[in-house]
């Protein structure tokens, strides 16, 4: 990190990584008390750092522009700054909040997570800072602390409601594995996840689609699944099964089973395909880690593309650019594919035979070019753990 010394006059103390993230599946199913199952990339945003003991935080990116951001610790307000450096203020604020003593510091930033591409660039933000200032400050916080208080600086500072996955996948992930998360109990578990051993890629396509999560379309849905769930006397959607979304229409002589309506019946119109997906989302994590348990990685495909027409479909937040690279990967050989992250835009993930890859890319970024889209940007994921100090 040869842009520390050259910002800030002196060599930092150490330098520290968090991970970007991929969601396999369970996609706005966080808000709803749901299940997720992400992994970490092997892409990380890298801080490297030293304390101040003057109270200052002095901030700088080498993926922004090559102003310094000059900001004090104790002055910190939610809202009262724009742009990139809100999310590392943001977790010092978070952590002042929380009653840690902490105080100044320099960090300079370098990532080779895509911003705005799904992948949680935001959240990787986040976790560095919190890694730095977890070590430089001794605040003997576990990777759960850590990732509640980067969540706590996107909600409350940033100002994004975003659930919990993200900032706990890139806190808490280990290598090889994927992390099954209850955002209900905040149970964990690492599921086995190596697709190379079963002769497959996970592919990752960013559209280069660049959503932005503040314009409200999430708040929208968030609140949609909100009121769904009082509307229904439910604490969250995640209280309920897909038994409770079917209309039974058997005749089996159990009053209990005969007739049965589905609880969509008595909501709006509008919060059916809210709930529908959220409930079947949750069924699709469930189904898929046990398939990563048994071994048999392949049939996580179908999954993926169901979870993609869910999306599609019933919360009706992909766009032509998913929806093509979902369609021409599956043409292609792909067994599986869905848009990964909170919508519009961002990247499909593809689970896919390895020699099968090379020709699922090009088809893909042919078709793209057919369509006039800018040319998607590709890579096979590998797993890796959450934050830590690299140096
Ligand atoms: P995602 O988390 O999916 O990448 P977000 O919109 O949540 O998308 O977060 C992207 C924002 O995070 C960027 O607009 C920028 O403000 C900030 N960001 C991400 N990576 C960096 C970086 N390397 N340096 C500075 N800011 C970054
Ligand atoms: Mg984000």
């Amino acid at each position: 990190m040869t842009g520390f010394p050259s910002a800030f006059g002196a060599e930092p103390e150490g330098v520290w990584a968090a991970p970007g993230r991929v969601n396999l599946i369970g996609e706005h199913t966080d808000y709803n008390e749901g299940l997720v199952l992400p992994i970490a990339l092997s892409q990380t945003v890298r801080a490297a750092a030293r304390r101040r003991d003057d109270g200052r935080i002095r901030l700088r990116s080498a993926q922004q522009d090559s102003r310094v951001v000059d900001l004090t610790a104790g002055d910190l307000r939610p809202g009262g700054i724009t742009g990139w450096a809100a999310y590392p203020a943001g977790v010092v604020w978070a952590l002042v909040e929380a009653g840690h003593l902490v105080g100044g510091a320099d960090l300079h930033f370098d990532s080779d997570v895509p911003a705005g591409a799904g992948l949680s660039s935001s959240a990787a933000l986040e976790c560095a800072t919190a890694a730095v200032y977890n070590d430089l400050y001794d605040l003997g916080l576990t990777p759960e602390g850590l990732a509640s208080i980067a969540h706590r600086a996107e909600n409350a500072f940033v100002g994004v409601p975003c659930g919990v996955m993200d900032q706990t996948a890139s806190a808490c992930s280990a290598a090889g594995t994927a992390l099954l998360l209850d955002t209900r109990s905040m149970a964990r578990r690492h599921v086995p996840f190596d697709p190379t051993a079963h002769g497959l890629d996970l592919l990752v396509l960013d559209t280069r689609v660049r959503h932005d999560l503040t314009d409200g379309a999430y708040a929208e849905l968030r609140a949609g699944c909100e009121h769904a769930a009082e509307l229904l006397g439910l604490r969250a959607l995640r209280d309920l099964t897909t038994d409770d979304i079917t209309t039974d229409i058997t005749t089996t002589g159990d009053p209990a089973v005969d007739g049965r309506r589905s609880v969509l019946s008595r909501l709006p119109a509008a919060l059916q395909p809210l709930v529908r997906h959220v409930v079947t989302e949750n069924e699709r994590v469930i189904e898929a880690v046990a398939i990563l348990e048994e071994g048999v990685l392949p049939r996580l495909g179908p999954i993926l593309t169901a979870g993609h027409a869910s999306l599609r479909d019933d919360l009706r937040i992909s766009c032509p650019e998913t929806d093509l690279a979902v369609a021409t990967a599956v043409e292609a050989g792909a067994l599986g594919a869905r848009m990964t992250g909170g919508g519009f835009g961002g990247s499909v993930i593809a689970l896919v035979p390895a020699h099968r890859t090379a020709a699922v890319t090009e088809a893909v970024t042919a078709a793209f070019r057919a369509a006039r889209h800018r040319a998607p940007f590709a890579f096979t994921a590998a797993t890796s753990a959450g934050a830590h100090r690299i140096r």
